[in-house]
Parts: C-alpha cells; sequence; structure tokens
C-alpha cells in the first residue's frame, strides 16, 4: 500500500487523541506550536470512565485553556458538590470546599475538548493507526522522527505518547520500566434515574466499590471497581444493597463498558524528543477520581517543556504531579483490602466531618501541601 509521506515537520506529533492527547494539542498550539494528533479511531471516543471531573480537574483544563463551564451552555452535564462514602453502618460526607465539580458524559467531554482544539488549528489524523516511529540516528539529532501509521508517514520533533495505558510509544521509546501497585477491573454503567444528589457516592462493599456521579437531569454514571471480573452491574449490586435499592426502578440506559484500571509508576516518562502523558506516563487507581486532572496537570507541563525544548523539565514536572495523587491511591486501596481499616476509616469520618473535609481538599489540591508544589507556568500566545 502507498503511503504518503508529508514533506514539513510539525513540532509535536501526539499519538492518541483521548482526553491526555487533546488537553496536550490544545495546550501546545497556544504555545504557538504547530501539532498533529493522530488516532485509531474516529470521534465520538468513549470510555469506560466514572464521569467525574473533580474540581482540580476543571482547574487544571482551564490552565490547559479551555474553560469548561463556559462551554458547557450546549450539553446537559451536572455540577457536582462533594463526596459521600456509604458502608454498611456509615455515612461520611465532605463538600468541596470552593467551586463544584462537573459530572459529564465522556462523549461530551471529548467532543468539547475536540471542539477547543479544532478551532486552534490542530490537525487531525483519524482512522489513522500508529505502527511504528524511526528515530533520526544519534549523528543527525536535528532531524525530525518518522511516524509511520497504516496510511501515511508524518514527520515530527517532538513525539508524544498519549495512547493509553498499554502505550506502544512507550515501548518503541524505551519507557517501559514501571511499578505496578495495584491492577483492578472497572465497569461502567449509565442508568437512567434523576439524581438523588449533586454528591459523588462512593458505596464500598465486602467485593469493591461502586461510584455515582450525577452526569444530568436523567441520568447517572455508575463505576463498579473491584479485584475480580465484574460479569454485570447486577452481581456488583448484590453486594451493595443500599446502592441496589437505590437504582431499584431505574432503567439501564446502556451497554455496560468495562476496563483495567492500574495503579501505575513509571521510572521514566521521556527522552529527549519523545514524552509520555495521561495513561500513558503511568495512572492511579480510578476510585481516586484523579486520573483525569493529571493528565490535564500534564498537558500544561508537557507543553511548557516542549516549548522551551527541554523534556527534563518535563520529567521533573511529572513526578511532582504524580507524587500526592498516587498516595491518595494506595490509601484508598487499603481501604478496599482491610474492611475493618475501612469501616473504622468511614466511622471516624462520620463523627468527624472535618477530618474528611480536611483530607478531601488536599486530594483535590486545595490545601496549602499542595499549592506548596506548583506546576510549570504556562505561557501562552493565544
Ligand atoms: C472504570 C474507570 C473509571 C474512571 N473514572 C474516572 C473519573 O471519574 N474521573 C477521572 O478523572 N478519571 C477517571 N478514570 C481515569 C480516566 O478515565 C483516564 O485517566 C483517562 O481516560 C486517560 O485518558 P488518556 O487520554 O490518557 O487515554 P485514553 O482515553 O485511553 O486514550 C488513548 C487514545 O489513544 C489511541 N491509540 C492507542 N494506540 C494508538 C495507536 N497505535 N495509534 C493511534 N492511536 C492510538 C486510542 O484510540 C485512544 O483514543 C477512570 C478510569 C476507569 C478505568
Amino acid at each position: 500500500m502507498h503511503r504518503r509521506t508529508s514533506s514539513i515537520p510539525s513540532d509535536v506529533a501526539i499519538i492518541g487523541a483521548g482526553p491526555a492527547g487533546l488537553a496536550c494539542a490544545i495546550a501546545s498550539i497556544r504555545r504557538g506550536l504547530q501539532v498533529d494528533v493522530i488516532d485509531a479511531m474516529r470521534p465520538p471516543i468513549d470510555k469506560a470512565c466514572g464521569e467525574g471531573l473533580m474540581p482540580d480537574s476543571l482547574q487544571a483544563l482551564a490552565t490547559v485553556g479551555l474553560d469548561l463551564e463556559k462551554e458547557l451552555s450546549r450539553f446537559e452535564t451536572h455540577p457536582l458538590h462533594g463526596i459521600r462514602f456509604l458502608d454498611e453502618t456509615s455515612t461520611a460526607q465532605a463538600a468541596f470546599p470552593a467551586n463544584p465539580g462537573r459530572g459529564i458524559r465522556r462523549t461530551i467531554l471529548h467532543q468539547v475538548l475536540l471542539d477547543r482544539a479544532n478551532s486552534l488549528g490542530v490537525r487531525f489524523h483519524w482512522e489513522n493507526s500508529v505502527q511504528d516511529i524511526s528515530q533520526p540516528s544519534i549523528a543527525k539529532q536535528s532531524e525530525a522522527t518518522l511516524i509511520h501509521t497504516n496510511r501515511q508517514t508524518l514527520r515530527a520533533r517532538y513525539v508524544v505518547g498519549a495512547d493509553g495505558p498499554g502505550s506502544r510509544v512507550a515501548k518503541w521509546a524505551g519507557l517501559t520500566r514501571e511499578v505496578i501497585h495495584s491492577r483492578r477491573i472497572g465497569l461502567r454503567q449509565h442508568y437512567n434515574i434523576a439524581p438523588w444528589t449533586s454528591y459523588v457516592e462512593v458505596y464500598w462493599g465486602p467485593e469493591g466499590q461502586a461510584y455515582v456521579t450525577p452526569i444530568s437531569s436523567t441520568q447517572v454514571c455508575v463505576a463498579f471497581i473491584a479485584n475480580q471480573k465484574i460479569p454485570t452491574p447486577d452481581h456488583a449490586l448484590a453486594h451493595l444493597p443500599a446502592l441496589r435499592q437505590r437504582l431499584a426502578t431505574a432503567k439501564l440506559r446502556d451497554h455496560a463498558r468495562g476496563s483495567i484500571t492500574l495503579g501505575r509508576t513509571l521510572h521514566r516518562v521521556a527522552t529527549t524528543n519523545i514524552a509520555l502523558i495521561g495513561d500513558a506516563s503511568g495512572s492511579v487507581d480510578a476510585v481516586t477520581g484523579e486520573g483525569l486532572a493529571l493528565a490535564f496537570r500534564q498537558a500544561s507541563a508537557l507543553a511548557s517543556a516542549i516549548h522551551g525544548d527541554n523534556l527534563a523539565a518535563y520529567q521533573h514536572a511529572h513526578r511532582r504531579i504524580q507524587r500526592l495523587p498516587t498516595l491518595m491511591s494506595k490509601a484508598l486501596l487499603l481501604m478496599d483490602r482491610h474492611p475493618n481499616f475501612r469501616n473504622k476509616t468511614i466511622s471516624l469520618f462520620e463523627r468527624h466531618p472535618s477530618l474528611f473535609r480536611h483530607l478531601l481538599e488536599i486530594h483535590i489540591g486545595d490545601s496549602p501541601i499542595r499549592r506548596r508544589t506548583p506546576h510549570l507556568q504556562p505561557n501562552y500566545t493565544t
């Protein structure tokens, strides 16, 4: 098959048009860089996700260059005002300290990011599956990297792997040394029901968690997370009677969609001209609700590093961005693994709501601990 080769290299070729790739494209083009984005699929791209954007995710997205609240008049979404933990005996809750979060259907989030990237002039190559990349020899570092897809060959100074947890870019770049802290199964199901709360509810049971995110006035998204395969949402609900009762009259809106959720740290996320972002660069367990916030923060840091021709700065920023969410992820998984610890913790939070509120503030970055670790500051041209 004849494949076209682009003659003029772009500044950045981003492989993967999920939220991480799109956010990186927006942040990069706003710095005056020329950007190509390549994805094997065609939009709208859906994926198993809890569909909750915490307040810090929205803040990170604003830094990237997208004021989500402004864009949302076109779509129905749902504000999120806090987090509630529920187990067999206790209920603890904490409100977000300042701004709300947002429950948003994954396909809508994708559309909003895509519209913004298109309006800024990002070039998209859909249904292009990247098969390989050829790096310039050490003697010719000034040359571009070749990105071979099933349809064409593109050239770019920098390559970004935003190709998700099984990243092939990571393999081609030799960035696969990793530590896996946790590996669990996720199953997402939408239900037709008017949300009964504007809090994200996390139901803790003996077989895992289910977290419920209101995403419109008629729909909630439930993400079931467990250590073993979840055959159907009903199997998971059998261990969560309070949630089963809530959803007793609700109709399933679509087919359930599954995915693996990993707690994963990579030893390195960048070479001199290739960098990883989003789930390709490591991840935290889904129950943290922080996956997208991480991707958006990384996007700003990476665009800044590419703009400054210094991917080492991204390596440092990435480590800093990942540190606290990884710690939180480990703490939440301790609650998953040890029922006594979980029961005592939720009961403690119920009796001392200020303690829960304080931890939530740290988790979403609204505390002095997180504010002391600034990320690279943006300096945009548009
Ligand atoms: C069950 C579950 C619930 C979750 N809930 C939440 C939540 O409530 N809040 C939150 O913030 N996070 C949540 N997360 C995490 C969040 O969904 C992820 O962090 C996020 O999807 C990562 O996006 P990404 O762009 O890195 O990867 P992806 O969305 O996986 O995108 C990767 C893209 O790369 C493309 N691609 C891959 N290989 C190639 C190739 N060779 N050539 C071309 N294209 C390629 C794919 O087609 C895809 O479009 C959840 C995760 C799970 C599993």
